[in-house]
């Protein structure tokens, strides 16, 4: 199992920015872990047995808030490490939430569509009395998408017995969802590119990216970027990665996975970018080192290790999944002078706009497309421009500045609520 280590960037920061003792103590563990049985009734009448978990990282700031997962890698570990995250990304982004994280250790491809459903209805029974809009909210995350989270919230509201839409986030629109949700993170992700890129006076036009993970928020980050007038020349998924140096038209590929998806009614998507209209396949890893601006790491955690780090050769990297450079690959992209928009700013769009849901569905007053995207770009924006001034400032990463931003925000909180300072002088 992954174990929850405090990187060591963070303990630079405690001591850097003189951060209270009590603050510290705070942020050195998850609040609460819970592990749960999720059994699954299978089409054929056997009864499985599958381990669950929700981590609440901290709360200091309001509910915990994040994303559930069903992936066979799953475990507390990693659910700790992304409850932390979590924590770290909403106090960037100055949103009334607290980190957490959950998941199934599962894997979900190998279910049919009603077997899904009751597994995500059973994982809400065994952590019903934990979450709720007040304490902890869940939303989508990898293999889990607005229809699955529309099968938690109706549980949710059944178990409870009162209609309560800001449980949970990333529903369906006719759920109390929030219009914009699916595209957020994609989105997110583009303006904090693009934030960055102005500062540099480059242009889109100018630009080439790569993108490893063509799911919910790579493929609409794709398209947006395409759209912009960026010229996204390769993308992957699990099974291909394909290339065309004259740019590829993103929303094409989307449409032709999601039709095969309503097609055979999956709740995963069998088919892979490896499209019909022959684009040219390159290997998984050829994606990772292809000669371009941006590379854009939207699959899962760790795909840009020691191993591979010496290969990368665009000069940016954006972080759309969580955690994909690990700590080692992180110094050594810096060494070889590469830039790295972190996970914790530049996939928050997800979770700004869940924020904007969470408003709608607990007052019940709900917004239009434009609204919702103009509110989320003003936020996504303004913790650009706050992560890149500080960088600049401190001459560090943008990674360290994100996290200088946060910390000292949390530990603003957790001093104000009385400390050691008050009683101990
Ligand atoms: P998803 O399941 O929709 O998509 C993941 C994609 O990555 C799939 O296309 C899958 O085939 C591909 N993939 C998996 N392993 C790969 C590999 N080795 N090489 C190439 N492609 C691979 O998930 P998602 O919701 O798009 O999430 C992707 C990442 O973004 C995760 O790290 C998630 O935590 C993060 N994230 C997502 C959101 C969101 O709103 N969806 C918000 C914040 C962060």
């Amino acid at each position: 199992m992954t174990e929850f280590t405090l990187p060591d960037m963070v303990r630079r920061i405690f001591e850097a920015e003189a951060i209270p003792a009590d603050a510290q103590e705070m942020l050195s563990g998850p609040q609460r872990s819970l592990g749960v049985a999720v059994p699954l009734r299978r089409d054929d009448g056997a009864l499985e047995v599958y381990p669950g978990w929700r981590v609440v990282f901290d709360t200091t700031l309001g509910p915990g808030k994040g994303g559930i997962r069903f992936h066979p890698g799953t475990d507390a570990g990693e659910c700790a490490q992304l409850a932390f995250w979590m924590t770290i990304k909403c106090a960037l982004m100055e949103l009334p939430f607290g980190g957490a994280k959950g998941g199934i250790r599962v894997d979900p491809k190998a279910l049919s569509p009603l077997e899904v459903e009751r597994l995500a209805r059973s994982y809400v029974r065994a952590v019903a009395d934990v979450i709720g809009p007040d304490t902890d909210i869940p939303a989508p995350d990898v293999n889990t998408d607005a229809r699955v989270m529309g099968w938690m919230a109706d549980e949710f509201s059944q178990i409870t017995r009162r209609h309560q839409p800001a449980a949970i986030t990333g529903k369906p629109v006719c759920l109390g969802g929030s219009e914009g949700r699916t595209a957020a993170t994609g989105q997110g992700a583009l303006i904090a590119l693009d934030a960055w890129l102005k500062r540099q006076d480059r242009r889109p036009e100018d630009t080439t990216i790569a993108v490893q993970g063509f799911g919910n928020a790579g493929a609409h980050f794709a398209g947006l970027a395409h759209d912009a007038g960026y010229r996204v020349v390769a993308v992957s998924d699990s099974k291909a990665a394909i290339h065309a140096a004259g740019g590829l038209d993103p929303w094409r590929l989307k449409t032709f996975k999601d039709e095969e998806k309503a097609l055979s009614g999956a709740v995963y998507a069998g088919q892979s970018v490896k499209d019909r209209n022959g684009d040219e396949e390159i290997g998984q890893d050829a994606l990772l080192a292809l000669d371009v601006d941006v590379l854009a790491l939207a699959a899962m955690q760790d795909a840009v290790t020691e191993d591979n780090a010496g290969e990368i050769r665009a000069g940016l990297v954006l972080e759309i999944a969580n955690g994909p450079v690990t700590p080692e690959a992180d110094r050594r992209l810096a060494e070889d002078g590469k830039v790295i928009l972190p996970d914790v700013l530049a996939n928050a769009g997800g979770v700004t706009v869940s924020h904007l849901e969470w408003v709608q569905s607990r007052t019940g007053d709900y917004w239009d497309a434009d609204t919702v995207r103009e509110r989320m770009t003003r936020r996504m924006e303004d913790a650009a421009r706050r992560c890149y001034e500080q960088a600049e400032a401190a001459d560090s990463t943008v990674r360290e500045a994100a996290y200088t931003l946060a910390i000292r925000r949390i530990a603003d909180a957790i001093s104000s609520r009385g400390d050691r300072s008050y009683f101990c002088s």
